[in-house]
């Protein structure tokens, strides 16, 4: 088979040693006489899987002793749900902010606005969500439950690169869903993190919680016990069963990350992979992408064609390359490109030489 690269944004590429090693493992792990997917978590097996995960996870991101790492299901968008359950109770009449930077930051605003107040502190509609409101216009709330952000606009390729100032006391929830371990982040600044896993961590069906103490405890009575995040630290994740399966290849993609210099070491593969991305796109006028360039993202590069009639042949002739799904969103249209950690630099410049190609055709 030639080389095949693939752009999904998700579920998407992953690291083909960690396949590799998943493939040699799947019959019997470590002369266990089991597979990872037939082991009791319970067990000693999986438990030194799971903690090995953690330890690495927690290692790759330095996140702080005072910061349970939890392995939920349900991915991101139940997330949108749980966050407020546990948080806003903490309040008597609760105030959640939210920063509205496109597809997955409207859905969580939708689904918070089940469970608490919600205010639109800014947002970038008017733009068609290409840019990051400036903080300055921010109307934050003094003693908001939180302020919600998604750093990484999937859909709409925007990626908030920094940690807002805001009111003293105010955690910050990030959905980092899409750029988690591509950049270096302080945890510290963050009351809550949280992504799932179909990205850059691992396969779908973990979805990853990186939660202060102090946010630990305050759940809904109506918040079901098995997302109540005090439930799920105090079980180590496992008050009811985990994603067994899919947190072992986490913990392989983990100490894939650590073999190749972690999250600094990728950060600065990424930054050279989406500069030659967009260099390429900005280079020929056939190419068009609208999102503002201090808030491009790194991951995720939605782009268009001048003239639409050639979507259907840009991809066919994409397909026989072998660089695979790069049609874009359903809901925004046109190609989009997602380039996480485990798309090889070779990846991009391969779709790059198309990319020049198919415009001077
Ligand atoms: N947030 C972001 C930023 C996403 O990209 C996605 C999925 N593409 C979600 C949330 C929803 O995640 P899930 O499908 O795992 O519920």
């Amino acid at each position: 088979m030639s080389t095949i690269y693939n752009f999904s944004a998700g579920p998407a590429v992953l690291p083909k040693e960690v396949l590799q090693q998943a493939a040699d493992e799947m019959l019997d792990w470590h002369g266990s006489g089991m597979s990872v997917m037939e082991m009791s978590h319970r067990g000693p097996e999986f438990i030194s899987i799971y903690r090995a995960a953690e330890q690495d996870l927690r290692d790759l991101l330095a996140v702080p002793d005072n910061y349970r790492i939890l392995f939920m299901q349900g991915g991101g968008l139940s997330q949108n749900a749980v966050i407020p359950m546990n948080l806003v109770g903490r309040k008597a009449d609760p105030v959640i902010d939210f920063v509205h930077t496109g597809s997955w930051s409207g859905k969580s605003i939708k689904e918070a606005a089940r469970y608490a107040k919600v205010n639109v502190a800014a947002s970038a509609e008017a733009s068609g969500y290409t840019t990051v409101p400036p903080q300055a216009e921010w109307q934050l709330t003094p003693d908001a439950a939180y302020l919600h952000l998604c750093t990484n606009e999937t859909i709409d390729g925007v990626e908030i690169d920094f940690a807002p100032t805001v009111p003293a006391g105010v955690p910050i929830v990030a959905d980092m869903s899409s750029h988690i371990l591509s950049r270096q982040v302080d945890v510290s600044k963050y009351g809550l993190i949280f992504g799932g896993a179909q990205k850059n961590i691992g396969p779908a069906g973990v979805t990853v919680v990186i939660v202060r103490d102090d946010l630990i405890g305050h759940a809904l009575p109506l918040c079901p016990s098995a997302f109540d995040f005090r439930n799920v630290a105090v079980n180590e994740s496992m008050y009811n069963t985990p994603p067994t399966y899919g947190i072992y290849i986490a913990g392989l993609v983990f100490q894939w990350l650590k073999k190749n210099g972690g999250v600094a070491a990728m950060e600065q593969r990424n930054i050279e992979k989406a500069r030659l991305l967009y260099a390429a796109l900005d280079a020929d006028d056939f190419y068009q992408n609208r999102v503002a360039p201090p808030y491009r993202s790194r991951m995720n590069v939605p782009f268009y064609l001048r003239d639409e009639s050639q979507y259907e042949a840009f991809l066919a002739g994409a397909k026989a390359r072998g660089l695979l799904q790069l049609k874009g969103h359903k809901s925004v249209g046109g190609l989009r490109a997602s380039i996480y950690n485990a798309m090889p630099i070779e990846g991009v410049q391969a779709l790059v030489d198309y990319l020049n190609e198919f415009a001077k055709r």
